[in-house]
């Protein structure tokens, strides 16, 4: 099989549901060999390998918890040690706490954990990777449109953490062009996940919010991923990619 990824080694974390997985896959069909990261979905994550080896490529999966910087730098150096190199990092592991700011008790802990993961999980990625892309290495987070415009109640944290790889990823990719590695943020809008289920209890707002009136399949994101890890988006970095059915028109 011939791909635009043909040799590449990708990491996608988050890799055993929703938009890693769906990522992983659309990757290992462009020819990349795929490594997956996950937290607590070692079954899940081992039917993605499975799924990512029928299209004749290299896969594996690895235990890394995002909140813990050393866990995921372990992660960056084992994959690359075991594939040979590491071409493509996919910031893609994220959790969502929903909670007002003006909650009697607020989530504290909520906060913390979306920040550890969302955030330091992504710079994480981004040290340990930097030494090892080389040229033509490419850095991808998915982001959300809510960084841009919350939209409705109870998404201020998790905002604010996607609203932090903004700023990162612009700032990271003016550190790692000089090594030719370019680094984009891909702003997700809702997409139907484990995450953000279509039958939720904000399922028919987040439906009328967009401009096409639904929500997203997995696949929709993990195109945006592989156009900007293929040889097509070469000139693109420090970009916002925003992929949300219009929500943000
Ligand atoms: P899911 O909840 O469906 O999947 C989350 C993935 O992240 C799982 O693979 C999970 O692993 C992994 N993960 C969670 N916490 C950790 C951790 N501490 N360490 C390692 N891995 C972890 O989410 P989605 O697919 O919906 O979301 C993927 C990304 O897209 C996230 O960054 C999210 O914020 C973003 N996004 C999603 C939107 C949506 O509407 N779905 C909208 C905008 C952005 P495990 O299975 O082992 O738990």
């Amino acid at each position: 099989m011939s791909g635009q990824l043909d040799g590449k080694v990708a990491l996608v974390t988050g890799g055993s549901r929703g938009i890693g997985a769906a990522t992983a896959r659309a990757l290992a069909a462009e020819g990349a060999s795929v490594a997956i990261g996950y937290a607590a979905s070692r079954e899940k994550a081992e039917a993605v390998v499975a799924q990512l080896e029928e299209y004749g490529v290299k896969a594996a999966a690895y235990r890394a918890d995002q909140a813990d910087p050393e866990e995921v730098a372990r992660l960056v150096r084992t994959v690359a040690a075991d594939f040979g190199r590491l071409d493509v990092l996919v910031n893609n592991a994220g959790v969502a706490v929903l909670g007002r700011t003006d909650d009697a008790e607020p989530d504290t802990a909520g906060l913390e954990r979306q920040f550890a993961v969302n955030v330091g999980g992504v710079a994480a990625g981004i040290r340990a990777a930097a030494p090892l892309l080389g040229e033509g290495g490419r850095i991808i987070s998915i982001g959300s449109n809510l960084a841009a415009r919350p939209g409705m109640p109870g998404v201020a944290d998790y905002a604010a953490t996607k609203s932090a790889l903004v700023g990162y990823t612009k700032g990271a990719a003016r550190d790692l062009a000089p090594l030719g590695i370019t680094v984009n943020l891909l702003q997700s809008g809702s997409v139907a996940t484990d995450m953000n289920p279509e039958d939720g209890p904000s399922s028919d707002a987040q439906r009328a919010a967009n401009a096409l009136g639904r929500y997203g399949r997995p696949e929709e994101i993990a195109a945006g991923v592989v156009f900007l890890a293929s040889p097509g988006a070469s000139f693109v970095t420090g970009s916002v990619l925003t992929i949300d059915g219009g929500y943000l028109a």
